[in-house]
């Protein structure tokens, strides 16, 4: 299964990528956690990445593309995958499209997960995330069981640098200007299917499984 996990900052795609990477058995790839990655490990990549994300712009096109390509090129990418947050420009989509045209893959589905913007800011202000396996809480929508402690690793629980309420703004006028209009081209290969994400989680996830058995039938 090869699915596109597309959506506004704070839409809940990393949350249901969670979910389907342990009930597919598929890796999640997201451009956002690797970026992290490199940061934390003070690599140039990150040091560069850092200065976009700091201002809640996108990293160049040619670097990110770069990296999505070296990593759907491993081994554990053959049987499938979730993409989350990648494409978000038109070029880095049609860098996907010749990937997949190179490696023989077609999509399974793209899943434009939709949620109202005055929750967005709500979700991004109080996200919690995991320095240890990426996962997302929130301080009063999904509270960790013990308070700065990972459910699911144990791991610490920090706020991410760029979930501030300043960056949050440029991120959302990002994802209208140079994101949004994907869903069009995406539309276009009769992939796409919508998904109310202004519901409560589990909610969400029955509805992207009932998609998924539908196109994968
Ligand atoms: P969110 O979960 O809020 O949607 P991400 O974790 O996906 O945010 O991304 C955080 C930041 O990493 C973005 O604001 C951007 O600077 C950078 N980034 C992530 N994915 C991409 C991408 N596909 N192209 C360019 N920049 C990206
Ligand atoms: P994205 O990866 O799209 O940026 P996340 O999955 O990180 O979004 O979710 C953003 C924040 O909103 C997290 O704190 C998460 O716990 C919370 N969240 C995700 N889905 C929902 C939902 N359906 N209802 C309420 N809060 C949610
Ligand atoms: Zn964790």
């Amino acid at each position: 299964m090869f699915i596109l996990l597309m959506g506004p900052p704070g839409a809940g795609k990393g949350t249901q990528a969670e979910k389907l990477i342990r009930d597919y058995g598929i890796p999640q790839i997201s451009t956002g956690d690797m970026f992290r990655a490199a940061v934390k490990s003070g690599t140039e990549l990150g040091k560069e990445a850092k200065s976009y994300m700091d201002k809640g712009a996108l990293v160049p096109d040619s670097v990110t593309i770069g990296i999505v390509g070296e990593r759907l090129a491993q081994k554990d990418c053959q049987k499938g995958w979730i993409l989350d947050g990648f494409p978000r420009t038109e070029a880095q989509a049609k860098a996907l499209d010749d990937i997949l045209k190179e490696m023989n893959i077609s999509l399974t589905a793209v899943l434009e997960i939709k949620a109202d913007a005055k929750g967005l800011i709500k979700r991004i202000s109080g996200r919690l995330v995991c320095k240890g396996c990426g996962a997302s809480f929130h301080k009063d929508f999904r509270p960790p069981a013990k308070e700065g402690i990972c459910d699911n690793c144990g791991g610490e629980l920090y706020q991410r640098a760029d979930d501030n309420e300043a960056t949050v703004g440029e991120r959302l006028e990002v994802y209208e200007k140079s994101t949004r209009p994907l869903i069009d081209y995406y539309k276009k290969t009769g992939k796409l299917y919508e998904i109310d994400g202004d519901q409560e989680m589990d909610k969400v996830y029955d509805d992207i499984c009932g998609v998924l058995k539908k196109v994968s039938r």
